[in-house]
């Protein structure tokens, strides 16, 4: 009978995992906006978003309503990495009619604890009456948490029944009671249930800790979990600590079969019958009644004190925990057992002893294992939720049970490993209890607001509201006009160079084209083939030698002959006379389709003799020399205007083309009678914009903030390319290295800490952002990162980082949709239209791979230009097609 008993009261490991998965599921119950109503584990919110760093100070008032007391203190903290706070603390009893009284009575007194403990403290001069004074409140009820400082009470427990207080914000009703002792300078700033003050308090010295369980009357434990996976509030970013209330796991049902007869009896007995399982079998309110109904059942089984009357043991509460808790830790015989059983008038054999002793080790070794469990269902979710494929985690640990019972911490050790190897539990002992934490709690609450207005405020230059960007809207039109003018487009700084091509593809376009590709990552050359199924290509990519970009314009070009003689001998083409398509991505002024001025060399080109003469003529001179005799050069273009035809191809009504690379420029289809920097009104011609150069004029001046001058003068072309240099890839990495480098400057980031890797230049790469960006997998490549950059950052430094660089690529995006705003508008208005439908064919690294990006431009342009409906379009080998297909829109 002892055996079978003894049995029951032993949960097998498969069945301890079958309960791990199932906490694990309740609690993803508990977060989930749709479930979290319903979940027993409910997973409360509670607006703890960081753990201390040691740069907290001040004085901090906690106040925090226990059983039958209320306890004050006073935290002075100094900013030292909080090694020696200086505490003062006073304990007020309660009587026990307020806590079943009205809630007012309640609250007055808890304020007028407040008030005492104030009046003796304050004459010890720490405290200046002038200054407010930021209190914490603990309150260990369960609570609907709206935000740090606004709690619903859900429901009283712990005997407390005050009336007209569910339901109302506890906060508010603190305050108040506050104000009428007269000490509105005490600020309640903070709410906080005991289980997330005991983590915060375990959270010192430098070492974070992220989880707490509390092992007391009751049972409880909270942990940081993924922000956005709390979704029950709106916070995203970041962590936030859940308060789970996990005493009420099983509450439908899932623990049944490891309940024994005497857990039923326990529950039958108490006052909330079929509420809080999972406390009932492991809170040291508990312990003693399950062994005392195991010994009263085992009694009637006459397998104990058959030579004595028990029936003591039916008097609820005769045998207590910590009667429970001598018993099991002095294992050396039976002498404490027989003391204890005699104490409650029992006169037990030598066997009896022995037995009771077996029975209270497997209830209180039963419950060590049930938090362990738990534990690990709390490890293995925050590991896995982080993507992390070890954790190595403080846990915070507090309360009567694992005080009282030596064993505890290994069980709570060894199970949580077996349960959840993948993680490692460092266990720290509260021996605060969970005032001081509600101390850290407030004062990490001050620091962040005051560090979240200083971040607000080195941002503020780079959020632009809608007025902003319809302003830069207006101005990127009154370019366009200039640069369109006869008369006016020699000071323009959106040159709007005519191109030529007068029509995008129709799909009729049939034939075999060669194709150069020059000024992108490398130079290619390509056989296009356009038929009824489609296009196919081929290519080779071909090397140009520094020594011929840097040489002569002769050499260069020969070179080019060189690469199409090998290109088309590889095909088997050399014979044949095919349409060539010049894709030349470097500043041009066209004068017909196949007449094109250089206007200057970039991208390390420098070849001599080329600059101010026609591209087309220096090709068709090389191929003379080389006397290749089959090429017939038809059209020279730009990248942007290859990726409108290219998408065009696809998409008809694709009139605009977009590249935001390493650069950033545009082309779209502008009516010829607007052209006046060419003949003839008839039909349309694709004006490649040179965008990039949007401000150069100084017309943006008004948005470009400290942080864009600097970039801007660092760069080999001051002055020039203002508009680029918002948006794209060379230079919004550049931007946040220097947003880094003030917020450092400012202690806002690795606490002050300097961070010399961060002065090399071009140190933090453009990809970085859409790594940094890219919610859910970024925090671990985010410390990839860093750890490149040799920084030591915080899980706060690496939210704050991706904030940063959230605003820089946001308005980056949206600078892109306003200038693209002002091109549609003008087509719209150009054709009388009451609404465009448009497609943009777009190119480039930046926009295609950042994850944000194309989401921001295009919601933005919606807002801009909202009688435009514009599509986008990706361009596939831009250069190549293109280039193929303006070729045969000419021949067409
Ligand atoms: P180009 O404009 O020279 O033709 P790309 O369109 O490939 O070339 O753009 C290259 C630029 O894209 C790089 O200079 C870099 O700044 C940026 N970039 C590269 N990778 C990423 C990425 N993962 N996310 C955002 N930007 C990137
Ligand atoms: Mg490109």
């Amino acid at each position: 009978q002892i055996q079978r008993a003894l049995r029951s009261l032993a949960i097998p490991l498969d069945r301890l995992h079958i309960m791990k998965t199932h906490m694990i599921r309740d609690m993803c119950k508990g977060l989930n906006r749709h479930t979290y109503a319903e979940a027993k584990v409910r997973m409360l919110p509670t607006y703890i978003c960081s753990t201390p760093n040691g740069t907290e100070k001040g004085n901090f008032l906690v106040v925090e309503l226990c059983q039958s007391q209320v306890r004050t203190l006073l935290v002075t903290l100094y900013g030292d990495g909080n090694l020696s706070p200086q505490m003062m603390y006073k304990i007020f009893d309660m009587p026990e009619s307020i806590m079943q009284g009205e809630g007012e009575a309640l609250f007055d007194f808890i304020a007028q604890c407040v008030s005492q403990f104030l009046a003796d403290t304050t004459s010890s001069d720490t405290i200046n009456s002038e200054e407010s004074l930021p209190l914490g409140f603990v309150f260990p009820f369960s609570c609907r948490q709206t935000q740090l400082d606004k709690a619903e009470l859900l429901s009283w427990s712990k005997g407390f029944s005050c009336s007209g207080v569910v339901g109302k914000d506890v906060v508010q009703l603190l305050q108040s009671a506050i104000n009428k002792q007269e000490l509105s300078h005490v600020k309640v700033v903070a709410l906080m249930n005991d289980t997330v003050g005991t983590m915060m308090t375990c959270s010192t010295e430098g070492r974070p800790c992220e989880v707490a369980v509390v092992a007391d009357k009751g049972s409880n434990c909270c942990f940081m979990a993924e922000a956005h996976l709390v979704e029950t509030t709106e916070e995203t970013s970041g962590r936030m600590c859940v308060n789970t209330e996990w005493g009420c796991f099983g509450d439908d049902g899932t623990l049944h079969d490891i309940m024994t007869p005497y857990d039923e009896c326990v529950d039958e007995e108490s006052a909330n019958p079929g509420e809080k399982r999972f406390e009932k079998l492991v809170g040291s309110l508990y312990l003693g009644e399950i062994v005392r109904h195991a010994l009263i059942a085992l009694t009637a089984e006459k397998a104990l004190f058959t030579e004595c009357d028990a029936a003591v043991l039916k008097e609820k509460g005769v045998f207590t925990t910590q009667q429970v808790l001598e018993i099991i830790n002095n294992e050396d015989g039976t002498t404490e057992v027989k003391r204890v059983l005699e104490v409650l008038g029992l006169h037990p054999s030598e066997r009896d002893c022995g037995r009771v002793q077996q029975i209270c080790r497997a209830v209180v070794s039963r419950a060590a294992t049930l938090y362990a469990t738990g534990l690990a269902a709390i490890l293995s979710y925050m590991c896995r939720t982080r993507e992390m494929e070890q954790l190595m985690v403080n846990v915070g640990v507090e309360g009567e049970l694992y005080q009282g019972y030596t064993r505890f911490e290994e069980i709570l050790q060894s199970v949580s490993k077996l349960l959840a190897p993948e993680c490692t539990a460092t266990f720290l002992p509260s021996r605060d209890g969970s005032g001081r934490g509600a101390a850290m709690v407030t004062a990490v609450a001050l620091r962040l607001a005051a560090q979240r207005r200083e971040v607000n405020e080195v941002l503020a230059p780079l959020r632009l509201n809608r007025a902003d960007l319809e302003k830069v809207q207006a101005l990127m039109r009154q370019e366009m006009e200039v640069g369109l003018g006869r008369d006016t487009h020699a000071t323009a700084s959106v040159r709007m160079l005519p191109s030529y091509v007068c029509h995008t593809p129709d799909g009729t376009e049939r034939g075999d084209f060669l194709a150069l590709d020059l000024g992108g990552t490398n130079f290619r050359v390509l056989l296009v083939r356009v038929t009824e199924e489609g296009i196919s290509m081929a290519s080779e990519i071909y090397v140009i030698p520094t020594a011929i970009m840097q040489g002569t314009g002769q050499e260069l070009f020969d070179h080019i002959i060189d690469c199409i003689v090998d290109f088309q001998t590889k095909q088997n083409m050399l014979t044949h006379v095919l349409p060539l398509g010049f894709t030349f991505s470097f500043p041009c002024q066209q004068v017909g389709l196949d007449k094109a001025l250089l206007l200057t060399w970039t991208k390390g080109f420098s070849a001599s003799g080329c600059v101010g003469r026609d591209v087309v003529h220096l090709l068709r001179d090389a191929a003379q020399r080389k006397q290749h005799k089959g090429l017939q050069v038809v059209a020279l273009l730009n990248d942007t205007v290859g990726t409108m035809m290219s998408c065009g191809y696809d998409d008809p009504k694709c009139e605009i083309g977009l590249i935001v690379g390493t650069g950033t420029n545009a082309c779209y289809m502008e009516e010829m009678k607007n052209v006046g920097t060419v003949e003839g009104n008839e039909g349309r011609m694709c004006i490649n914009m040179e965008w990039g150069a949007f401000g150069d004029n100084g017309c943006l001046d008004h948005i470009f903030t400290h942080f864009d001058r600097i970039v801007d003068d660092s760069t080999i072309n001051p002055g020039k390319q203002r508009f680029e240099k918002l948006i794209s890839g060379m230079y919004l990495g550049e931007i946040v290295r220097h947003i880094l480098l003030t917020m450092m400057e400012r202690q806002l980031l690795f606490q002050g800490r300097p961070c010399p890797k961060l002065q090399t230049k071009h140190i933090f790469q453009t990809k970085f952002l859409s790594t940094i960006e890219l919610n859910g997998l970024a925090l671990r490549q985010i410390r990839a990162i860093l750890q490149e950059l040799e920084l030591d950052a915080s899980f706060e430094d690496s939210v704050l980082m991706r904030e940063v660089c959230q605003a820089v690529s946001l308005r980056a995006a949206q600078l892109c949709a306003a200038g693209l705003a002002a091109v549609v508008e003008k087509m719209r208005e150009n054709r009388g239209l009451e609404q465009l439908d448009v497609t943009v064919g777009v190119d480039g690294t930046l926009y295609k791979l950042h994850p944000c990006f194309s989401k921001n431009l295009q919601n933005t342009l919606k807002d801009l230009a909202p009688k435009c409906n514009v599509s986008f379009l990706l361009s596939e080998d831009g250069s190549g097609k293109g280039a193929a297909l303006v070729a045969a829109v000419a021949s067409r």
